[in-house]
């Protein structure tokens, strides 16, 4: 971190502020110029707060070097991370993991049916949503407690690891101890109570990113839940709000490399949300891969024309099963398997 003071801060204000940030373990490195004096911070400065500074009269500016989160910064910790799922390894050259299901858990046959099918097709993960963050309060909210039990239900019957969604603190025993991995929605991502609770527990957590979240509060946000004590942290990328209409959301593909570059942990991408559309999820699946992504999220449903939620951004079977043939082909390319 480098701050710039004004030259004519008074000298009890100067001391005052070099006490502070030599409490704060890090070491100071003071140059004297002629129109400000600039001090170099070096060491860990996570737990200096610019904003803060940027308060006192004397700065003039401050400038952050070092990025703000620590646990999850792949300087700290340059080799990959690799999240256990039920017996699935994501990240690092793991075999890419594909999560496949409907958006939402509608019948227990149903959801058996399509988990049957995804599986053949080389899905190693089940998704389906219990509780449903809608954006209407009258379109369906999911079953509840008895999607997360029809959940368990297709587990037994298919072998296929779970992962759904926890929308609130008082349902987190109760998806930790029937899923296989928790999912904290994009509309979630910054809420840190949730944050702080699954940081708590011992099960591997995919984090989306926010609807409009920029990386560095997305890797914030899985810090919270790192710094709780969880270092399981899956982060998947689903598309964020731009003036763009054509699709539901932007699919920021680049982010792929760029978590890759500042953080350890797995990458996964969800190409429904991302975009809205089933005709535009096999492309932006293929790119994902080739752009180097541990995994992928689809929605799949087998009768997407009838589905509770999110039809239109959902596959059938058949269209998966091609999807799948050629994400194996582009894997190979780029030094992976699915
Ligand atoms: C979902 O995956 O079911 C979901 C609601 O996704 P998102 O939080 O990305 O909108
Ligand atoms: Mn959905």
């Amino acid at each position: 971190m480098i701050i710039t003071l004004k030259k004519s801060t008074p000298k009890a204000e100067f001391d005052r502020l070099m006490d502070y940030l030599e409490g704060c373990n890090v070491r100071l490195n003071i140059s004297y110029g002629d129109m400000f004096t600039v001090v170099g911070l070096v060491g860990d400065t996570t737990q200096i707060s610019e904003r803060k500074l940027e308060a006192n009269e004397w700065v003039e500016h401050v400038q952050r070097v070092q990025a703000p989160y620590k646990l999850a910064n792949r300087m700290f910790h340059p080799e990959d991370t690799i999240v256990d799922v039920g017996g699935v390894k994501i990240g690092a050259g793991e075999k890419i993991a594909i999560m496949a299901g409907p958006c939402a858990v509608e019948s227990l046959e149903g959801l058996c049916e399509i988990a049957e099918e995804v599986k053949d097709a080389g899905a190693s993960i089940l998704r389906g949503g219990a509780y449903k963050p809608r954006t209407s309060p009258y379109s369906f909210q999911g079953l509840g407690y008895e999607g997360v039990m029809d959940l368990v239900e297709a587990r037994k019957r298919t072998g296929l690891p779970t992962v759904s969604e926890l929308m609130s603190v008082d349902k987190i025993d109760e998806l930790a101890q029937n899923v296989d991995l928790i999912q904290i929605g994009a509309r979630n991502m910054q809420n840190f109570d949730l944050l702080k609770a699954v940081g708590r527990i011992n099960k591997p957590v995919m984090l989306k990113r926010g609807i409009s979240a920029s990386i560095e509060e997305w890797i914030m946000a899985a810090e919270y839940i790192m710094a709780s004590g969880n270092p399981n942290v899956i982060l998947c990328e689903r598309g964020i709000k731009t003036f763009e209409r054509m699709t539901r959301n932007t699919m920021d593909l680049a982010v792929i490399p760029i978590i890759k570059e500042k953080t350890h942990l797995p990458i996964v991408i969800d190409p429904s949300h991302a975009t809205g559309d089933w005709k535009l999820i096999e492309p932006v699946a293929l790119a994902a891969i080739a752009a180097g992504a541990d995994g992928l999220m689809i929605e799949v449903h087998n009768h997407p024309e009838e589905a509770l939620s999110d039809g239109s951004q959902s596959l059938k079977p058949e269209k998966f099963k091609e999807l799948i043939v050629k994400a194996r082909k582009v894997a190979e390319a780029v030094g992976r398997e699915i």
